[in-house]
């Protein structure tokens, strides 16, 4: 055995693989001159309380100040979590990102009479406004979505306590995330060629992919006996997050926690709930797909730890950055010329941090500011899967381009609901790409196999994780304590439900809910699956050449939150309050099982 593959230090890194933070702040000093004139422009907005309902005009000036403000803090904040991300042991990046959640929590505070004020205005009134002032047509829908929520907000000193709340609301996510990014270690395994390997989140996915079936044991036992114990820490964490979600559910008199989140845009909770009924309706094809595993791995007994290993022999080469980029170039060609043009502008200029190192955050993600570009963070290892996250990531970055080049920042956010359909539809895109132009059966059915991988990860999986978020805060609402027990218990059975009699539901996978940092933003990851229902809707309709289906497509990416998103799919001709998108996307997953039944 030789030394552990350590992982090199942050400093390490050579520069052309990192991202370039520069276009926010030219360094930390910078950051530290505009963090002091952030926190000295916060009183101007507190002065306006009682006087933007009073005129159009003090309304409007109001709004642009404020944007203008959190604008600013949008940049600190992005700024001090990159540089905190990029190396999570980073003491000093840590204290910025403290600095920048309290400008937040300080913003917030400021500003808590805002809502209160604006719902005293009745629609009558704001006509008028916006014929006075026709740069109010400008916060139009903000204006009414605002109004749209009056039975859910306070009076303006309950509003002003519950925004000095949030600071110490991220507690349980904070001890999470620290815990999970820099004090959680794994042991070191066997990689199959005789070279120890420490577990790491970023290497996770890969050894559970290995074909040597005991690299994958060890790497799941080795991640979840660890996981294990600390089980009751997490489950309080857990549990901590869960109470504290019921806490302003009840604060702003939502029926339930899930009906509060869906609010927030507009959502209503049957778009949830027939989701998770239209997966249960075809199980029947997850269980086909285990059957399928089990008989093309060869094994007796269908693991836990057999999920995530390609079920064709397929040896895909390491695949250097570069290729991966020129991948996700050509099989992005239907969405057009000048899509490609950005991306390819994001390629040659740092948009992204590629490679893993000490201390670099789990994961993946993009996250833009208004009126800088996008960044991406990856922890690239080479394999198929990593091409994939590039193109999906990079899906997310230029939704981001194509908004903010068309909206203003108070229309500019588009909202999570939307927010995975762009990545995602890239990332049917390239491998209906890759389908067509493999050269080998092997290729074809590796493809295959990814394709539904995608499905079981996207649909299935999130849509298990979106029941146990149900299950485990409606048990909160109802009074029944979350142990560690309990959550075991109810993700066991969950794994039972969702992958049916031919597969061994190995103990250690239920503790796999403490390891989901999703968790604790509780209500967002079914918008994975209804996302890759909307995005495969998209996608075909592109891939047909559909008229308008690319201009529609555009339209969408190209309108943030200017409307209200189940009004934009519609208009662009994905209905989702229909569940029809999710069981066309289910169907294709069907279609994707036969083709491999037939190539077998
Ligand atoms: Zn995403």
């Amino acid at each position: 055995m030789t030394e552990t593959n350590r992982l090199p230090l942050r400093s390490d890194v050579e520069t052309q693989n990192t991202w370039d933070l520069s276009p926010l702040f030219a360094d930390e000093s910078a950051f530290q001159a505009a963090f002091k004139s952030a926190v000295e422009a916060i009183p101007v907005l507190a002065d306006w309380r009682g006087q933007i309902t009073k005129s159009a005009k003090n309304l409007l000036d109001y709004l642009v100040e404020k944007d203008r403000q959190a604008l600013n803090i949008d940049a600190l904040y992005s700024y001090a979590f990159q540089m905190s991300d990029q190396d999570t042991g980073n003491t000093r990046a840590q204290a910025m990102k403290d600095q920048a959640l309290g400008l937040y929590t300080r913003f917030f505070s400021a500003i808590s009479w805002e809502s209160p004020e604006i719902l005293t205005l009745t629609p009558e009134v704001l006509k008028n406004y916006y014929i006075e002032e026709t740069g109010l047509e400008n916060y139009r829908h903000f204006l009414e979505d605002t109004l749209r929520q009056k039975p859910h907000t306070l009076s303006a000193p309950e509003e002003e306590i519950l925004s000095l709340s949030a600071d110490m609301s991220y507690g349980p996510q904070t001890i999470f995330n620290i815990f999970n990014n820099a004090d959680l270690h794994f042991p070191s395994i066997d990689d199959g060629s005789g070279n120890l390997v420490e577990i790491t989140h970023g290497r996770f996915i890969t050894l559970m992919e290995s074909s040597n079936r005991q690299v994958r044991k060890d790497a799941f036992m080795g991640l979840y006996h660890t996981y294990e114990s600390f089980k009751n820490t997490l489950a309080a964490t857990y549990s901590a997050n869960v109470k504290k979600e019921l806490f302003f559910t009840k604060t702003r008199k939502y029926a339930s926690t899930m009906e509060a989140h869906l609010d927030n845009h507009n959502i209503p909770t049957t778009v949830y709930t027939s989701l998770i009924d239209t997966v249960h309706e075809y199980l029947p094809a997850m269980y086909r797909y285990v059957e399928l595993r089990k008989k093309l791995l060869n094994l007796d007994e269908l693991h836990m730890y057999d999920v995530y290993t390609p079920i064709v022999h397929y040896d895909s080469p390491y695949i250097p950055f570069g290729k991966a980029k020129d991948m996700v170039l050509d099989g992005l060609v239907p969405l057009g010329q000048d899509y490609l043009d950005k991306l390819k502008e994001g390629f040659d200029n740092r948009w992204i941090d590629v490679y893993e190192n000490q201390g670099k955050r789990s994961g993946a993600y993009s996250t833009c500011v208004y009126g800088t570009h996008p960044y991406v963070l990856l922890n690239y290892q080479g394999n198929l899967d990593n091409v994939f996250t590039l193109a999906h990531e990079m899906g997310h970055s230029l939704h981001s381009c194509y908004t903010n080049e068309n909206q203003t920042y108070v229309n500019s956010n588009y909202n999570i609901f939307v927010a995975e359909i762009a990545s995602t539809c890239n990332e049917y895109l390239l491998i209906s790409h890759l389908l067509e132009t493999s050269e080998s059966k092997e290729e074809k059915a590796y493809l295959l196999n990814h394709l539904m991988d995608q499905f079981k990860g996207t649909l299935f999986r999130q849509t298990m994780f979106a029941e146990f978020e149900k299950i485990t805060h409606e048990k909160e609402a109802a009074g029944e304590p979350l142990t560690c027990d309990v959550l075991c218990s109810i993700y066991k059975e969950l794994n039972q439900l969702y992958f049916g009699e031919n597969m061994v539901i190995d103990d250690e996978i239920a503790m796999e809910w403490a390891r989901i940092p999703h968790f604790y933003s509780p209500f967002y990851v079914y918008q994975y699956a209804t996302g890759i229902s909307a995005a495969i809707a998209f996608g075909t309709k592109i891939l047909a050449k559909e008229p308008g289906a690319l201009e529609n497509y555009k339209k969408f990416l190209s309108s943030g939150c200017s409307v209200d998103c189940m009004d934009l799919l519609k208009d662009c001709g994905v209905d989702m309050t229909t569940g029809e998108p999710v069981k066309a996307a289910l169907k294709v997953f069907e279609s994707a099982i036969d083709k491999l039944i037939e190539i077998f």
